[in-house]
């Protein structure tokens, strides 16, 4: 017998983030019969057209934050930036699955970088920049200056060759904290994405290979056409980093695969992740539905792969195509009912379900490749 009770259909769901991670969560969950309440800042988040209710509130107002924790069950965030005085605020009245540590850690580059290396788990070389002495003993060069904490899709980095562009891009990122990383020659990016439910169980979704384009995230191939070897190894820290982390929820483990064939961490997110979006069409759990099994206590559902598939995201104006995705038969379309289209703003993305034989993955892959 579990020493938990499982949170019954019907029980309600808090997500603190009202994007569209926050919305994806809310139709799964809807799904098996739990409604959705968000708590956001903003007057309409997208995740609140689909919920059954929406508390508006900053994420210091604690008043809020207890009026929105008494009317869930259980709270989750769809955003690893969510201030760690929210998650406490929630927690004093409800379980946050998952909790307060995954977010410390996922905040914070040079604190992830350490808790990644703790648990074994391979990194590019590194090394803190708080000072001008920190960049004339630098030595991960060439390499990429990031601030440790608010950067994501590329921003707030600058890549350098020497000390001298080291010690100009760390006065233009207004000498704040930062973590220089050595720069990876990778063949390819890869991220595994790991579901941990309450009773400690693993599962981790089958790899996906992921194209960038000026920093965003532009696609993921299913399957990857990646060595057995290498997908296990990025298997295992995926799942190494689930249970070090403790978590009830999910992560993901964003990796690259050198030239050479190594895996190395890059970040990781304590939550859904773009590069699962596949799932949603193209596997017999999505992993909105593995969240809402994993906080309310169900049993994971399988992460069997039902065809091959590649996400493409729409960014910005690319979703003004929509009536091009409906009309071609492989193509499911999923929208975020963002309100504007700025540019580099995800709006939506359309996952091609390709039956029979997908062409060789590309990383940078683009377009319904049938042919
Ligand atoms: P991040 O914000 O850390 O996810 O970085 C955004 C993108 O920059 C990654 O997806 C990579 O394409 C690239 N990048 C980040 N760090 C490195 C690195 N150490 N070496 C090579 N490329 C990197």
């Amino acid at each position: 017998m579990p020493a938990f009770r499982p949170l019954p259909p019907g029980s309600t769901i808090g997500i603190l983030g009202g994007g569209q991670l926050g919305r994806m969560t809310a139709l799964a969950a809807a799904r098996l019969g739990y409604p959705c309440i968000v708590y956001a800042p903003d007057d309409h988040p997208v995740a609140a057209q689909v919920c059954a209710g929406h508390v508006r509130g900053a994420y210091e107002d604690g008043e809020a934050l207890a009026r929105f924790a008494a009317q869930v069950d259980v709270v989750t965030y769809e955003f690893e930036n969510v201030p760690e005085g929210a998650v406490l605020e929630c927690e004093k009245l409800k379980p946050v699955r998952p909790g307060v540590k995954p977010i410390h850690f996922a905040q914070h580059r040079l604190r992830e970088k350490d808790f990644l290396r703790k648990l074994g788990i391979g990194t590019a070389d590194y090394q803190p920049i708080r000072s001008e002495a920190d960049i004339a003993a630098a030595t991960a060069l060439p390499g990429i200056l990031k601030t440790c904490t608010e950067g994501y899709d590329g921003k707030g980095q600058a890549r350098v060759a020497d000390r001298a562009e080291l010690s100009a891009a760390w006065a233009r990122l207004g000498r704040r904290e930062c973590i220089l990383e050595a720069m990876v020659d990778f063949d390819c990016e890869v991220s595994a994405i790991v579901a941990r439910g309450l009773d400690g169980a693993t599962r981790c979704f089958p790899i996906g290979i992921n194209g960038h384009r000026d920093g965003i995230l532009r696609t993921t191939t299913v399957p990857s056409g990646l060595p057995a070897t290498t997908l296990a190894t990025a298997e295992r820290f995926g799942v190494d980093l689930a249970q070090g982390l403790d978590l009830v929820g999910l992560v993901a483990l964003e990796m690259f695969v050198t030239k050479d064939g190594r895996v190395l961490a890059n970040e990781m997110a304590p939550r859904p992740h773009n590069s699962g979006h596949w799932t949603m069409d193209a596997c017999a759990t999505s992993q909105f539905e593995q969240l809402v099994r994993a906080i309310c206590g169900l049993p994971l559902g399988s992460v069997e792969v039902l065809a091959p598939s590649r996400m493409e995201n729409l960014i910005g104006d690319e979703a003004d195509d929509w009536q091009r995705y409906l009309a071609e038969p492989t193509a499911r379309l999923h929208l975020y009912g963002k309100a504007e289209a700025r540019p580099g703003r995800k709006m939506g993305h359309v996952t091609y379900v390709l039956p029979g034989v997908l062409p060789a993955a590309r990383p940078d892959a683009s377009g319904p490749s049938t042919t």
